[in-house]
């Protein structure tokens, strides 16, 4: 049994159930024993692989992507480049790398992480040590200035609420204690009016699950871009609309039961893309959602594969053809994971999100 399961049982037995969303805050910030606040989790040596980690590709194409936008906006003179939980500082990285040529991109640019991992600041401080970085703890920190925004395998990370459908109304999920162990067990019936409009397209037995952290930050980001111009790409896996239990626990590369071993697996959620919409539509304008493999063959992932694998033979080229293939091809991560934009009124979409 881990410390926190301990910790979390004598919590338990004192006070009653907790609910799935303090559950999973705890699992992966609980600040001695969280899962991120431990540990670098990426990796072959972790217990997962993003896909900023897989190839440079993917940093580099939306770093022109934002750099693009910047243009069409009238590249304004100073700037937010903000990334929500950039893991190994990988992908921001990448993305300045790309745009180095971009004439006074940089200049503009004040980079801002949103990282509540102490651990993992380190590493981000590490990898981008030949840039100025401020980092903030939440996205309400974020400067006030035109926001053009990344968070790729951030909001899957944040907390989510479970509710079940019965005779008589939602049932929320909760972990409890049976048998010395972490269990799962279930509220009182109630009438729940922020699930109302899903009592039309649920029926008894179906789980709906709800971020109420993911729909707070799509709402900031995209008030501060409907205010001061900018744009937000979010990636991520999930879909449109919630439906079904989607929390996984991933452990050494291996998918772990939710319960077993709290702060030493990864537990994310499917982001429902829809929620995330709704939130920002009535401040922003939303691109269509679409697939990381279509977004990332628009932004010309094969030409760029292409050309870079005229510098590479033997061990190396087959590592950059599976890593281009993991990241577009259906089979792989290309269709699992999605991709939406928020964008202020009167602009277009960032490049590879238009209809
Ligand atoms: N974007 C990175 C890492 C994804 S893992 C990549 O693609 O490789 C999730 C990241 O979000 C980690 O950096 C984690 O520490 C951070 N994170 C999780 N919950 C957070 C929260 N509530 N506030 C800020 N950062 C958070």
């Amino acid at each position: 049994m881990t410390e926190l399961a301990k910790l979390m049982i004598e919590h338990i037995d004192k006070t009653g159930p907790i609910t799935l969303a303090e559950y999973m805050g705890e699992c992966l910030l609980h600040p001695k024993f969280g899962y991120y606040s431990t540990r670098d989790p990426f990796g072959t040596e972790g217990d997962f692989t993003t896909a900023p980690e897989i190839s440079q590709m993917f940093g580099e194409l939306l770093g022109l992507c934002l750099a693009q936008t910047w243009l069409e906006q009238g590249s304004p003179e100073v700037f937010v480049l903000a990334e929500l939980g950039p893991g190994r500082g990988t992908l921001m990285a990448d993305v300045l790398r790309a745009t180095k040529g971009v004439p006074n991109f940089h200049a503009a640019a004040r980079i801002t992480l949103v990282e509540a991992s102490p651990a993992l600041k380190k590493i981000q401080a590490e990898t981008l040590n030949d840039y100025d970085v401020t980092w903030v703890g939440n996205v309400e920190e974020i400067p006030d200035a035109p926001l053009f925004l990344l968070a790729n395998e951030f909001f899957d990370a944040l907390p989510i609420h479970q509710y079940i459908l019965d005779d008589d109304g939602w049932r929320e999920r909760l972990v409890g204690v049976a048998d010395g162990e972490l269990a799962f067990g279930a509220s009182a019936a109630a009438d729940l009016p922020p699930l109302a409009n899903r009592r039309k397209d649920c029926r008894n037995g179906d789980l709906v699950e709800v971020c109420a952290p993911a729909t707070a930050i799509a709402a900031q980001i995209a008030a501060r871009i409907g205010a001061r111009g900018g744009a937000a790409i979010i990636i991520d896996y999930g879909d449109w609309r919630s439906l079904g239990d989607t929390l996984q626990a991933l452990r050494n590369h291996e998918f772990d039961t939710p319960l077993a071993h709290p702060g030493q697996a990864d537990i994310t959620a499917h982001v429902d893309f829809e929620a995330l919409a709704v939130a920002a539509v009535s401040h922003t304008p939303v691109s269509k959602m679409i697939a990381q493999g279509e977004l990332l063959q628009r932004l010309g992932i094969d030409q760029r594969a292409e050309a870079l694998a005229q510098g590479l033979e033997g061990v190396s080229l087959e590592n950059h053809l599976s890593a281009h293939r993991r990241l577009i091809d259906p089979t792989e991560m290309g269709t699992l994971f999605k991709a939406i934009a928020f964008y202020p009124n009167g602009s277009t979409p960032p490049p590879g999100f238009s209809q």
